[in-house]
């Protein structure tokens, strides 16, 4: 079975074929959007990481035919009511400048006590086939809102993203580390059973 991952990061994809294997599946061909035919990719305009996910993962399966999954994640601050939320790569305005983003979120929070620090990482995995089956799954990675950036690893809001039960941050982690409990692995494993399913 041919399913359309999309995106064109490769972590993502690597990050699915790895879970896909551990659990022993196989016959699942997964394949990035630079594999298809170009089509024209949605604007991003849910208010939720579900609403995104569903977004990306319909136009992928309407435009090639095939069974699609789609991600979107973020940092869930809950001093915040769950924002940047899906705002979270363009929370200081322009997209993807993680400097000015850490910077404003550090600003909005300076004066909260660290018992009103909670946030997580959220990943919202979506799965639409051509005939419209939709799974949408959720993946929450834990945590508190450190107050000074820590560590040079990772991307985003690493290093201002303490995991619970860890005394390092996020950015202080190595890639496996993070790999191995980070949100968006939690929540593709749920998709592992569904893709089984699918793939009979
Ligand atoms: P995307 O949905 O993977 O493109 O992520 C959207 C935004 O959420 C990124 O630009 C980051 O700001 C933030 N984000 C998502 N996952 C992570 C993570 O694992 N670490 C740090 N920031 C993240």
């Amino acid at each position: 079975m041919k399913l359309l991952v999309a995106s064109n990061n490769k972590k993502k994809l690597g990050e699915l074929e790895r879970i896909l294997s551990d659990s022993g599946l196989s016959g699942v061909e997964l394949l990035p959007l630079s594999a298809v035919e170009p089509y024209d990719e949605p604007v991003e305009d849910g208010r939720t990481f579900a609403d995104n996910a569903v977004i990306k993962a319909r136009a992928g399966a309407a435009a090639t035919g095939l069974a699609c999954v789609a991600d979107d994640s973020g940092l869930s601050v809950d001093e915040l009511n769950g924002m940047p939320g899906p705002l979270s790569a363009r929370w200081s305005g322009g997209h993807g400048d993680d400097e000015a983003n850490n910077r404003l979120l550090l600003g909005q929070m300076a004066h909260v006590p660290a018992a009103r620090r909670g946030a997580a990482f959220v990943s919202v995995c979506a799965l639409v086939t051509p005939d419209g089956q939709e799974h949408v799954v959720e993946g929450r990675w834990p945590g508190t809102l450190l107050e000074a950036p820590r560590g040079d690893n990772g991307f985003g809001y690493d290093p201002l993203f303490m995991p619970a039960g860890e005394d390092r941050s996020a950015a202080q982690m190595s890639p496996e580390e993070k790999n191995a409990v980070s949100h968006r692995g939690r929540a593709l494993a749920q998709l592992v059973p569904v893709i089984a399913q699918l793939a009979q």
